[in-house]
């Protein structure tokens, strides 16, 4: 079965993939912070997905479709493609459920990244990124290895168990006028606007995208998926060309808005993260705090969130440290 042929998910699937994930994914914190909220006039709390197993709510996702393979499927194991947070998610899922993985990077991802993913037990193939497509590969791979490919957010299961985090924060809180919550291909943010309807009809989801990567703001408002061939941006998470077929009309017809932040506006975030909340958040995690502030006018004086509860979905806290101490540090 194709992801086109595949039904969209519902909230009764967000709410399964929370039992599956019960006492294997980490039920993770609400942070507060009274500077902020004095600064913004808000009461903003935090839903700390850096604080996650593998660094990221991907976890999340992975472990709720891998749970779902049949026998045949975890004989032959699973298969994706990623440099990123889903690869390691896919690995940790796959050793904890006892099946092979196979992760497919480009050959000049970070050595750290293929490292961790190895560490976890998957094996790593590469390919040129600007001669291959890693699509193809993959699937051909899958098929002479009977292996089933599990891709990073186009994907029922992977969508509903992103939108787990949500439905803990909205368990937790459940009186939010706003949600704010990041995207690249949209499994986290559509994913997130299932828990809400259900949960907290009248909160407002917000997706943050980067400037640079805005095909979903233009995708909305074109009123079909626009591709942007090779976002730049510091927020590698983010770098997606596309939202998927899945995740565009969960979000065309839920979400309230999508907004967009600056790098530079990331890296501010980067600093109040580990300035006030002395926590590690990596570029692509900082995305929809970067958004309530952009929004909310602070400012320029608009203070649009003047005394609402806003919900901030932390994505991940995965960082290259290198590169991580020089933003926080110029
Ligand atoms: C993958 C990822 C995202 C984007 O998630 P999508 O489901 O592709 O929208 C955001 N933040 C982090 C940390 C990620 O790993």
């Amino acid at each position: 079965m194709t992801e086109h042929s595949m039904p969209l998910p519902t909230y009764d699937d967000v709410a399964a993939a929370a039992q599956r994930l019960s006492g294997v994914a980490h039920h993770t914190p609400v942070m507060r912070c009274t500077a902020i909220d004095e600064q913004l006039g808000a009461k903003l709390f935090f839903k700390c997905e850096n604080l996650q197993r593998t660094g990221a709510f991907k976890f999340r996702g992975a472990y709720n479709a891998l749970a779902q393979f049949t026998d045949a499927q975890r004989e032959g194991g699973v298969l994706t493609f990623s440099a990123g947070n889903h690869a390691q998610a896919i690995a940790l899922s796959a050793r904890l459920l006892d099946m092979p993985a196979l992760i497919v990077m480009p050959e000049d991802a970070a050595t750290s990244k293929m490292a961790a993913t190895r560490d976890y037990g998957a094996q790593v193939v590469t390919y040129n990124r600007h001669t291959e497509d890693r699509e193809a590969i993959s699937r051909q791979l899958a098929r002479e290895r009977g292996m089933t490919l599990v891709p990073p957010f186009d994907h029922p299961h992977v969508i509903a168990g992103q939108g787990t985090a949500a439905l803990e924060l909205l368990q937790e809180v459940p009186d939010l006028d706003y949600l704010f919550v990041c995207l690249g291909g949209g499994g986290l943010l559509a994913g997130s606007l299932l828990a809400a309807q259900a949960l907290a009809p009248q909160c407002k989801v917000i997706g943050v995208e980067p400037a640079t990567a805005n095909d979903a703001q233009q995708s909305l408002r074109a009123g079909h998926i626009v591709t942007i061939d090779h976002p730049q941006t510091i927020a590698d998470g983010a770098q997606t060309q596309s939202l998927g077929v899945l995740t565009y009309p969960i979000i065309r017809d839920h979400v309230e808005d999508i907004i967009t932040v600056s790098d530079e506006q990331l890296i501010q975030a980067l600093r109040v993260f580990a300035g006030r909340m002395k926590i590690t958040v990596e570029p692509t995690g900082a995305l929809a705090f970067a958004g309530v502030q952009a929004f909310s006018g602070e400012d320029t004086g608009a203070k649009l969130l003047h005394g609402e509860r806003v919900g901030v979905i932390v994505s991940g806290g995965n960082v290259d440290l290198a590169r991580y101490s020089r933003f926080l540090a110029d």
